[in-house]
């Protein structure tokens, strides 16, 4: 039930949602807030009010860094009292990247965070933004009776769909459905209602205070198998000066080549103090490394064991933890467990 008296802060960050078409040159070009406010008269009937917050400069997301993350959760942060909900307008590219960071920067969130965006700008007849942009508010702003929000989580909203932030990943360069959650059940449903599944929504502690924490630590890296990888690759990874944590992306169920030198090398990264995740290829499913001969070493070596947690979110919640300078089995056993929902 959206309450009339709900405030929804809507932080635009960038994004092709908000760009316009430079008419000589065909190109996408960051356009000025009011831009999207005038393209969308449709906010004006809200029943509910919408302050809005924008990043100067906007960013295209295949650009977003540290800094940027930082800077949109002190924004969450500086509003967090005064607002219901809050709307992130981002570009689709690392959408997922950011929410997942997110979700872990924010400790028991007790509010929604949604982060929306577009495959086509705001402008164009054709636009998915607008759809997403006003449901993302709705959902956003949407409370019980007793004054609980609906959707206490951060989450991603595209295409009729609100999904675990951190479960997501985008499939799709040039489709409407551009994002998924694979391993997790959708959180809400858009058509002529909002349906939610409320067994799948996150319940915090309200009697608890949220949390925020900035530190984050970009010393990680991501290490993606394929047949025939040479060794100076894997070495080149695994003796980055600085290194402290990869996701190894393996096979299926987390399988991955047993060659001497491969482990060697494995072997001196565990002991030199690195966190090494185990996350599969595969879009669905799980790392089960005792299933073959061919995952058990790496499960011998010490390799944690991402179960079903996106890249996204198994590189950002690396970052995180590193960040906390949390102690090396205290983040191996961190990693190999739910913190924000984002494993099974
Ligand atoms: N390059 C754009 C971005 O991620 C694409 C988009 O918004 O869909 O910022």
């Amino acid at each position: 039930m959206i309450s009339s008296d709900a405030k929804v802060l809507l932080i635009y960050t960038g994004g092709t949602i908000g760009m316009v078409e430079n008419i000589e040159t065909g190109a996408l070009e960051a356009f000025d807030f009011s831009h999207l406010k005038s393209n969308v008269p449709e906010m004006k009937r809200l029943r509910f009010s919408v302050d809005t917050y924008l990043f100067d400069p906007p960013i295209d997301s295949s650009e977003v860094n540290l800094h940027n993350w930082i800077a949109m959760a002190k924004v969450v942060e500086n509003h967090y009292d005064k607002y219901d909900g809050f709307v992130i307008l981002h570009g689709t590219d690392t959408m997922s990247y950011t929410a997942s960071v997110l979700s872990f920067m924010f400790e028991n969130l007790t509010k929604p965070v949604i982060l929306t965006g577009s495959q086509l700008p705001i402008g164009k007849l054709r636009t998915d933004g607008k759809e997403n942009l006003i449901t993302a508010l709705e959902i956003a702003a949407d409370k019980y009776e007793d004054g609980r929000p609906v959707v206490p989580e951060l989450c991603v909203y595209m295409q009729n769909l609100l999904m675990r932030g951190n479960r997501t990943t985008k499939i799709n360069a040039d489709n409407f459905s551009a994002f998924n959650s694979p391993n997790y059940a959708y959180l809400a449903e858009a058509g002529l209602n909002i349906k939610y599944h409320d067994k799948f929504i996150l319940n915090p502690d309200y009697d608890k205070p949220v949390c925020f924490n900035y530190e984050l630590d970009n010393n990680v890296a991501i290490l993606k198998l394929f047949p025939g990888i040479q060794p100076s690759l894997v070495e080149a990874v695994l003796t980055m000066p600085g290194l402290r944590g990869v996701v190894l992306e393996t096979f299926g169920s987390g399988n991955a080549l047993r060659d001497y030198w491969f482990i060697d090398l494995l072997d001196t990264a565990l002991k030199n103090g690195i966190v090494v995740v185990n996350v599969t290829q595969c879009l669905y499913g799980n790392v089960e490394m005792h299933r073959y001969g061919t995952g058990q070493h790496l499960e011998r070596l010490g390799v944690v064991s991402g179960h079903d947690i996106t890249t996204e979110a198994a590189l950002t919640k690396l970052m995180s933890l590193l960040g906390n300078n949390k102690e090396y089995d205290d983040i191996r056993h961190l990693m190999s467990i739910s913190l924000r929902g984002e494993m099974s």
